[in-house]
């Protein structure tokens, strides 16, 4: 059952069809062109910037390619050519099994949509997802990998279950406290997860707008905080939203990794800095994990149970 949907068969996956949408990007408040098209097993994610010099304009979805984290997770090339906010689009596609894409966009920041995954998702789902002919391979967690920036914390350990736990902390009354924790099977992407939106004060918009940031940014596509309330009339869609979305950007940027990871994922106060930094610790270390087919990935499954409570004791 664990496996069983065709997001995670052990063939790799693009999608049936072409999928366009336009949109505003969050940050820089333009309109942006996206065109995903089909592409050959290996070729991974790319971004086509359409705007530049074609020379230049292949930016590949990649964890050594993160040039800033400071608000949304960007990409960049050799030749100094960007994309930012790509971790919604990567946790969509991740998510819905989609291993080879080439994205044209036309503009250097994907658009926010809703400040969700749930549009993408439906786009995706709509295009459908079709098995190519080569095997898909996923890192397996060997043992735990950690990193810490102050107080923020992430540590992926061994799992038979992918799985991602998130815990927050703001002084947002709406917020407060909040701890999510997802297995990572069947629909609980698209039905848990996908649907959170991103959110932001109402001050730190204000003084973002006057910096030239977060023009794009209005309760259209995100939630809207103001001392204890929310803004967006609609209310929230989970009551805990906000740790469902740091799980959806936690999923979009562990994307890079280029491969689906298998292990859980644990969480303290994330952020799109200390994911990458994870990631760059998991890659240092290759006696950490291994890349494995499924067809193994299922016979570990099958073979060993790892107890989780050993670690979780340290970290909780
Ligand atoms: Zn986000």
């Amino acid at each position: 059952m664990v496996y069983s949907n065709p997001s995670t068969g052990a063939s790799q996956c693009t999608t049936n069809e072409i999928i366009h949408y336009v949109g505003i990007g969050l940050h820089n408040g333009h309109n942006v062109s996206m065109t995903l098209y089909p592409a050959a097993p290996n070729t991974g994610i790319c971004f086509l910037r359409n705007d530049v010099d074609p020379e230049h304009m292949l930016i590949r979805a990649s964890w050594k390619n993160v040039i800033d984290t400071r608000l949304c997770t960007v990409l960049g090339n050799e030749h100094g050519v960007t994309v930012g906010t790509v971790e919604h689009l990567l946790a969509a596609l991740r998510s819905c099994g989609v291993d080879n894409l080439l994205i044209e966009i036309s503009g250097d920041e994907v658009p926010i949509l809703d400040g969700s995954c749930a549009p993408l998702v439906d786009l995706i789902n709509q295009a459908g997802v079709v098995g190519q002919r080569l095997p898909r391979f996923g890192i397996w967690i060997e043992r735990p990998i950690e990193v810490r920036q102050g107080e923020h914390y992430a540590v992926l350990a061994p799992s038979d279950v992918p799985r991602i736990t998130v815990d927050i902390e703001f002084a947002n009354a709406v917020i407060g406290s909040q701890c999510v924790s997802v297995d990572l099977i069947d629909n609980v992407f698209t039905e848990e997860i996908a649907p959170a939106r991103t959110f932001g004060f109402a001050d730190e918009l204000q003084q973002l707008h006057e910096q030239g940031l977060a023009l794009g940014g209005s309760i259209r596509n995100a939630v809207l905080l103001d001392d204890d309330r929310v803004v967006n009339e609609e209310g929230l869609r989970f009551a805990d939203e906000f740790a469902r979305h740091k799980i959806l950007d936690c999923l979009g940027d562990l994307a890079l990794a280029e491969a689906p990871i298998f292990g859980h994922l644990y969480t303290r106060k994330p952020g799109h800095r200390l994911n990458n930094a994870l990631l760059r610790e998991m890659f240092a270390h290759e006696d950490a994990w291994s890349r494995l087919t499924y067809e193994e990935i299922n016979h570990r499954i099958g073979k060993e149970q790892v107890a989780e409570k050993s670690w979780m004791s340290e970290v909780t």
